[in-house]
């Protein structure tokens, strides 16, 4: 009994089956040859339904790797690049995900993996690649969603603990100035109650926005939760945030949400990082500096409490009944 008595459209591996398996694998298989002496890399075979997508000919491949590796995307290059000298050098297998660019113009995120053997006067690898654009694309809208808050777009707490991590750390090790400013809408649970819940979220959702426009690009607007917003300003010194800052309020104070004029006001706290001071401190001082706002009659924006300016006078209470904003 032959194996296609047992499995039905299944024939004799000979070789030109083989031949007709590999043209119609979804992805490209391939040989890659690295030559000892001169480190010139070439594409000996490859074979698969990808293959015509390169848009290159298979034949100046065999002699010369270069016209495909041009096709990979600047930042990636390098880190393949360094991945072939490991495994040129450990003699273990290059797993690496880039984009490329395929003839067409249209660039494709790709799974690289290839297996090294040693060969005459050099190293050849045996491997495959797979187009896994859709799995990227799919990653990169889970990782938003898990760092966006739902309401209004602006990034989530989590978002937030972990950039202003980064970035405290850069600004301990640098001395780089970074500002955190915390603003909370004034009497919002009177925009709830006289305008209902849902006209409240807009005025949240508008909010945001408010705050990114005023922003630049590299600022982070986030959500800390209820009515409460965290915006983060790298390399921006205090002087320069309360300027950012006081456009912000004034503009909040001055926008039409809708509800009538002078309805929705914001007070904000400012801090500017201390170095060797850590994420939950700076949050602290920004959340008094708010506190001390509210205190002073809202809609205006406070960079000091007067604990900072006399530190012979007990500090400034922390909000009644509110735990700290960065251990909540
Ligand atoms: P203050 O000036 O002292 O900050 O007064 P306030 O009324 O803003 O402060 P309070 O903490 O007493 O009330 C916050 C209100 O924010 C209560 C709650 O109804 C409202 N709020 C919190 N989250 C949301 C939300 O997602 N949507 C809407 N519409 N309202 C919210
Ligand atoms: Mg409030
Ligand atoms: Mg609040």
């Amino acid at each position: 009994m032959t194996p296609s008595d047992v499995m039905p459209g299944r024939v004799d591996t000979n070789a030109s089956t083989l031949a007709v398996l590999a043209e119609r694998l979804p992805g490209v298989i391939f040989q890659l040859y690295r030559h000892d002496r001169s480190g010139q890399l070439c594409i000996p075979h490859l074979a698969g339904r990808g293959t015509h997508l390169l848009g290159l000919s298979p034949d100046e491949l065999a002699i010369d790797a270069r016209p495909a590796l041009e096709r990979l995307d600047k930042e990636d290059y390098p880190r393949l690049m360094a991945a072939i000298e490991s495994s040129v050098r450990w003699m273990t297998p290059i797993t690496a995900k880039f984009r490329l660019r395929l003839g067409n113009g249209r660039t494709v995120s790709v799974a690289l993996r290839a297996h090294p053997s040693p060969a005459e006067t050099g190293v050849l690898w045996h491997g495959m690649l797979m187009d896994i654009s859709e799995q990227v694309a799919e990653e990169a809208r889970l990782r938003k969603l898990s760092s966006t808050d739902d309401l209004t777009g602006a990034a989530n707490r989590r978002k937030l603990m972990n950039r202003l991590d980064e970035e405290v750390s850069l600004s301990n090790r640098h001395a780089t100035p970074l500002s955190l400013m915390i603003l909370d809408l004034d009497h919002f649970k009177r925009v709830n109650d006289t305008w209902g819940h849902l006209r409240g979220d807009d005025v949240l959702r508008n909010l945001a926005i408010l705050c990114k426009q005023t922003l630049r690009e590299e600022d982070l607007v986030a959500r800390l939760g209820g009515e409460e917003f965290a915006l983060l300003l790298p390399l921006t010194p205090l002087a320069h945030c309360q300027a950012v800052a006081e456009r912000l309020r004034q503009s909040i104070a001055e926008y039409d949400f809708g509800l009538g004029e002078g309805r929705v006001t914001v007070s904000i706290g400012i801090a500017e990082h201390r170095i060797g001071e850590t994420r939950d401190m700076l949050i602290d001082r920004a959340d008094r500096h708010l506190y001390a706002a509210k205190h002073a009659g809202r809609n205006r924006v406070m960079a000091t409490t007067t604990r900072d300016t006399n530190p012979d006078l007990p500090g400034q209470p922390g909000r009644p009944g509110e735990q700290s904003l960065a251990t909540k």
